[in-house]
Order: C-alpha cells, then sequence, then structure tokens
C-alpha cells in the first residue's frame, strides 16, 4: 500500500498554474489579481450523507469540485484555486486514481489548480475549499433583490431529486452524480443581476434565503419553472420545488435587464427561464399554480430536521 506521501506525490501533485506554490510544501502562495476581492467556499461530502457507498470515484471527484465551483457561480466569482481535504478508509489506488480524474478533468475545464490539502485515513469524507476572484463591488449577494425585479432559474429543477429516487435514466443520474456548474453564468451575470444563488437546497427554499437577506417576498408562477420531464404530478412537485442538488442558479434581476439576459441565454446556451418576480411587504414566497391560486410548497433539504 502506498503511504499517504507517495498518494499526495502520485495522485494530487500536478503543477499549478496560477499559483505561486502550489503542493508540496506547508502552505500554497496566491497572488489575487489587483483590484479582484477573494471568494471563498467550502462543501463536505460524507459517505452516507452527501453519496451512497460504492458510489463512484470519478463521479465524486467531479462532484466535490463541481459543488463548490457552483458557490463560485453563484457568488459571479471566476474559480482560480482549491484544497481538498481527504479522509479515506484505505489506500485504494484504482479508487483514489479515478477519484482524481474526475476532479483533476473539471478543475482543467475552469482553469482552477489544485494547490493543497490534507490526506488521512478515516471514513469516507471529501472537504474541497475553492478560492475565486471578483471584482470588488460586483459580487452578486443573496441581499440585493429589490421589489420589481425577475425571478430567473438557469436550466431545469428537479432532476437529481428525481435520479434519488430510481428514475429518469441517465439523463437524471448525470444531473445527481455530474452537475454541471453554472460558472459562465455566474460571471457573466456581474453587473446586471441583483442577487442570486445556487439551488443547492431546493428552489423553494433557497430563493427563501434570497427573500430573507433582501428583505423582500416573491410571487412566482410554477408553470413557469423550468423543469426536469417527471411524469408523476406530486413528485414532480416535490422534486423541482424541494429537491436537493440542482446547482442551478436562481437570480433576480431589473426589468430593465431582460433583453440582456435573454441574449446572455442564447450566448451561453444555457435556457433562462424567467419564473416570477419580487414584491414588497412579507418576506415571503408566494407559489402560485396555472390558475393563479396559491400553491402549498414543501420544505427543502436540512441536515438536522
Ligand atoms: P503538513 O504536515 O505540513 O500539513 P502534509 O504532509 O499534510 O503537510 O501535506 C504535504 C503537502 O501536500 C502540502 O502542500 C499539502 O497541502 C499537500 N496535500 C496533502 N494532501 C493533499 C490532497 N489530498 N490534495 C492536494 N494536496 C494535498
Ligand atoms: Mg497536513
Amino acid at each position: 500500500m502506498p503511504s499517504e506521501f507517495e498518494i499526495i506525490r502520485r495522485y494530487f501533485s500536478r503543477p499549478a498554474r496560477n499559483a505561486l506554490l502550489g503542493v508540496g510544501d506547508d502552505a500554497a502562495l496566491l497572488q489575487p489579481e489587483a483590484g479582484a476581492v477573494l471568494a471563498v467556499s467550502t462543501d463536505l461530502l460524507l459517505e452516507g450523507r452527501h453519496f451512497a457507498r460504492g458510489a463512484q470515484p470519478r463521479s465524486l471527484g467531479h462532484k466535490a469540485l463541481a459543488v463548490n465551483l457552483s458557490d463560485m457561480a453563484a457568488m459571479g466569482a471566476t474559480p482560480r484555486w482549491a484544497t481538498l481535504g481527504l479522509a479515506l478508509p484505505a489506500a485504494d489506488e484504482d479508487w483514489i486514481a479515478a477519484f482524481a480524474e474526475g476532479f483533476y478533468a473539471l478543475a482543467a475545464r475552469f482553469g482552477v489548480d489544485l494547490v493543497g490539502g490534507d490526506t488521512t485515513r478515516g471514513p469516507l469524507c471529501i472537504c474541497v475549499t475553492i478560492l475565486g476572484e471578483v471584482p470588488a463591488n460586483l459580487a452578486l449577494l443573496r441581499g440585493g433583490a429589490r421589489p420589481g425585479d425577475d425571478i430567473w432559474v438557469s436550466g431545469e429543477l428537479g432532476g437529481a431529486a428525481y435520479a434519488l429516487h430510481g428514475a429518469g435514466g441517465a439523463a437524471a443520474a448525470r444531473r445527481l452524480h455530474e452537475p454541471e456548474p453554472r460558472v459562465e453564468l455566474g460571471e457573466r451575470l456581474r453587473g446586471i443581476a441583483s442577487a442570486a444563488i445556487d439551488v443547492s437546497d431546493g428552489f423553494a427554499q433557497d430563493l427563501g434565503h434570497v427573500l430573507e437577506r433582501s428583505g423582500v417576498g416573491a410571487v412566482v408562477h410554477y408553470a413557469l419553472l423550468p423543469k426536469f420531464a417527471i411524469d408523476d404530478p406530486a413528485l414532480e412537485q416535490r422534486c423541482v420545488l424541494a429537491g436537493g442538488d440542482d446547482y442551478e442558479l436562481a437570480f433576480t434581476a431589473p426589468q430593465a435587464a431582460r433583453a440582456e439576459i435573454e441574449a446572455l441565454s442564447g450566448s451561453l446556451r444555457i435556457a433562462l427561464a424567467r419564473v416570477g418576480s419580487i414584491q414588497g411587504g412579507e418576506t415571503k414566497l408566494q407559489l402560485l399554480d396555472v390558475k393563479g391560486k396559491p400553491m402549498a410548497h414543501a420544505a427543502g433539504f436540512d441536515h438536522f430536521a
């Protein structure tokens, strides 16, 4: 079995292109661009909680980075560096090689360097910290939504949760195991969106965070939400409104930005649906059905609920 140091050297020491110093010393050295601030975020993936035992290591490598890239997208930040904390039950080299493959393949697509981490024996746990850059004052916050703004959603909702039900075939499985972070969209929304969040714990709950931070309410038309094809209507509602793991962006923008956002959708080839509007008054999400009647909606995911 390889030692801890051999694992790091063999699998996690690819040269860093955007760092003064990457893996191999006591710390990495990073130089942000002039005028940029750092956006920093961490996500933990735990076996038995975020993924099932026996999950494909290549997909896990992809997903561990993808969920962090999604947080950069939601801030309008350009991801640049990542660190990887890894607890492994055993030094299974096939597993580690496939995991590293999935991680580095996605990292390369977005120009992200793996610059450090920690490796230990233990119950399988993957903790990625991502560092990105955004011009000072252009970060997309949750608190910027204003009455009259439109509410937009990228891609489609519910596919990942549908896959968790064992349905939806390869397309849904891909949404769950290999989500595509909306990094370019987040970057291009700088200066356009008034607020943004990534949909990781269910649309209704995540939009609720924006409403709370912004001190506003919202009306959303269920029929306008972009949905993964699910044939059971009750299950569709649960997956679309309260399913986790979509990693789409929900954002708000002034009505004056409609044409610009539609053009962006065309140039990035990402569907962007206008699903409702921000209201003054009570901090509450009103969800309306096709007839304009209020709909009840289930709560999103909460680890402690
Ligand atoms: P230290 O004991 O000083 O923390 P380590 O032996 O834990 O150093 O790590 C050696 C080097 O390898 C450090 O640069 C660290 O950031 C890096 N490293 C350790 N584990 C990983 C990993 N899973 N992915 C990337 N870099 C790692
Ligand atoms: Mg260490």
